[in-house]
This record gives C-alpha cells, structure tokens and sequence, in this order.
C-alpha cells in the first residue's frame, strides 16, 4: 500500500505509526511517496503523477497531514485524491477514551457523504444594479445513486463492525427534494437491512441537541456533506478533540486513511505531537482489509495507555514526546 509521510508533525506521526504496525506484526509493505510541500520542495507539484500511480496500483493509502501550497496554480491535494479516486464516504469514528472526558461512553461512527450536496462546486454571484455580488447562490445536489451507496455503506459498515442502528441524519421538513430524496433513499436502504441493522432518522438539528445531551444514544449516522461536515467535527469534540480523531475516505475500491488535524506547524519538528490520529487511521484501514483482531489489539493499547495517563503527549495533558508515547503503547500490546 501507499504510504504518505505527509507535511509538518506528517514524517514523525506516520514513523511512529509505522514503528507499531510492525510491533504488532502487521503484514503491510508500504511504498513511500511525496505530497504536498514536501513534493513541491522535491518535484514542483504537490501531487506529483508517482504518487497517484502508486494509489491507482495499491488502491490503499496511509496519509499524514498536507500543507497545502497557497498561490496560484496549486489544487487542493484532498479534493484532487477525492475526485480521482472517488471517495464518497468519510467515515469517522468518535469513542470516549481519555478519563477525564466530559462525555462518557460515547463510541459512534459517523459517515458522511463526501462528493455531493452543497459542496458540489455549483456557485454564482448574480449582478444586480452596480453590485456585482448583491445576490449569491449555491447549488446542493443530491443524487439518488449518490444517495444510496453512502447509505448503504454506513449498513454494510454497522453489520461487519456489529453496530446496532443506523441514523439518517437529514433536513426534509425544510429542504424536501435534495434533503427528502435523501431521506427517501434512506428508508428504501434502511428496509432492506430490516431484522439485521436497527433504523431510524433525525432532523440535523435535533441531532445537534441530542449528540451533546445523549450522545450514547448515538451508533452509526449516516447524512449529506455539508451537514457531516459539521456532525463530524462535533462528535470529534466530543471526544477530547482532533488530535485524537481518524477519518477514511472510502471509494468503491480504494481506501485512504488520515489523521483528521492538519500539518500543526507550530509544533513541528519538536518530537512532541500526538501520533493517536494516525494510529488509529491505520486500525481503521487494517478494518478495512479485514485484519479486526489486530485492529482491535492495537486500539486496546492506545486506549490503556491514554487511560494510565502516564506517559502521554501535551496536548491530552502529559509530556511525553512522540516517540516515549509510542514506545509505551508499543509495551502495551497484548
Ligand atoms: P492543525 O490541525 O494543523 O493545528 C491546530 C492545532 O492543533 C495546533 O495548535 C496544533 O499544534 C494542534 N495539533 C494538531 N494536531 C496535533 C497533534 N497530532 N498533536 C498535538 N497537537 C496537534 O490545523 P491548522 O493549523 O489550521 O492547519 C495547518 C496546516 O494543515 C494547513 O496548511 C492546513 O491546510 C493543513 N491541513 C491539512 C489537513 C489534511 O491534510 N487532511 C487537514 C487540516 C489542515
């Protein structure tokens, strides 16, 4: 598989993880490749044609933070990966860890769709007398094919993983062809899955109110982008932030798998960051290709070494540099 060091904290957060991987014997033979700065640095393009190859070929990714150049003729790396590899679902999942967390017993997983609705790219400003901007609008497409293979995905996701019920989160009552072909969509999944996955649905603001009142309530969501986009952000919070947060972009037969935060360059190069995110984006790709058992070993040693509470980085309240942290969850594998 494809592995991208990435920019920033990137190249010591994907080392530690690659230093665990192998402790727990995980079978992964990663090709190294450029993106972001560090591609521009070495090839004049953040995402330079060997890589994408590499993706093309591996059809799996493990992805450390990209900076992205800012200028002229420089895309966006993640919506260049999104679209060549069409990555519809963004599933990520939230699970109360740290001891101290404000809410307990959260473990939900949510899945946003990551190609459609309101962040299609349908936009325009309309003239009117001599103000060129007095009116804007933005166009949310939703699809029903587009629709479904998100859905069915959070379904297919709940069985493997054996979650209970799937929420589609929505705003029908308002928005009732793009949000209510969504809906309608998601009841027609939802039936086939009737007996084995559990159903139901909320308005997206309800949601809001709930996921912070009754978070537990909470198993698998399934809703839009722009409404994921949000959720998903809340959720990560409600766990003790991104740092601790992973995220998969899934497509039909590719996967690439991140850390949530970005490139935190105010920390770089300091050996303190925080390598949980991608640790726990590479469980979630070992999930992927079937490998649960050592997912779920490496997980149990995150969470017991985040839950002694000795040996771990800043930002969740220790001084532990990276590489002390990830000796010390690599002493905690079973
Ligand atoms: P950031 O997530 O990099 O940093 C926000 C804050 O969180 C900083 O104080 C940082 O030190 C801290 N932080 C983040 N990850 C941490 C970790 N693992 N351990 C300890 N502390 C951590 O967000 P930003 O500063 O807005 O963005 C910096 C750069 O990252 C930008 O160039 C942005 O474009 C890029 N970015 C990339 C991705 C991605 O590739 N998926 C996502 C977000 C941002």
């Amino acid at each position: 598989m494809t592995l991208i060091p990435g920019d920033g904290i990137g190249p010591a957060i994907t080392d530690a993880t690659l230093r665990l991987l192998e402790a727990a014997g995980a079978p992964l033979d990663f090709e190294r490749h450029l993106a972001g700065m560090a591609a521009v640095e070495a090839h004049g393009d953040p995402l330079p044609e060997a890589t994408l190859a590499s993706v093309r070929r591996t059809r799996l990714a493990l992805k450390g933070p990209l900076e992205t150049p800012v200028g002229k003729g420089f895309r966006s790396i993640n919506v260049a990966l999104r679209k060549e590899f069409d990555l519809y679902a963004n599933v990520r999942p939230a699970r109360t860890v740290l001891p101290a967390s404000r809410f307990k017993d959260v473990d939900l997983v949510l899945v946003r769709e990551n190609t459609e609705g309101l962040y299609i790219g349908i936009e325009n400003y309309v003239k009117v007398g001599d103000d060129p901007h007095a009116l804007a609008q933005s166009v949310a497409v939703v699809t029903r094919a587009g629709a479904e293979r998100v859905i069915r995905y959070a379904f297919e996701y709940a069985l493997r993983h054996g979650r209970q019920r799937v929420t589609i989160v929505h705003k029908a009552n308002i928005l009732k062809c793009s949000q209510g072909l969504f809906l309608e969509t998601g009841r027609k999944v939802a039936a086939e899955y009737a007996g084995r996955v559990e159903s139901d649905d909320r308005i997206v603001d309800a949601c809001a109110m709930e996921l912070v009142m009754r978070p537990e309530r909470y198993d698998v969501i399934v809703t839009t982008n722009l409404f994921g986009d949000i959720l998903s952000d809340l959720t990560s919070g409600l766990v003790g932030g991104l740092g601790l947060t992973p995220g998969a972009n899934i497509g039909i037969d590719c996967g690439i798998f991140e850390a949530v935060h970005g490139t935190a360059p105010d920390i770089a190069g300091r050996g303190v960051a925080n390598p949980t995110a991608v640790m726990l984006a590479a469980c979630q790709l070992l999930d992927h290709i079937g490998d649960d058992a050592r997912a779920t070993r490496i997980r149990t040693a995150i969470e017991t070494t985040l839950q002694e509470g000795r040996t771990v980085t800043r930002d969740v309240g220790g001084d532990a540099g990276t590489d002390a942290y990830t000796d010390a969850v690599i002493a905690r594998l079973a």
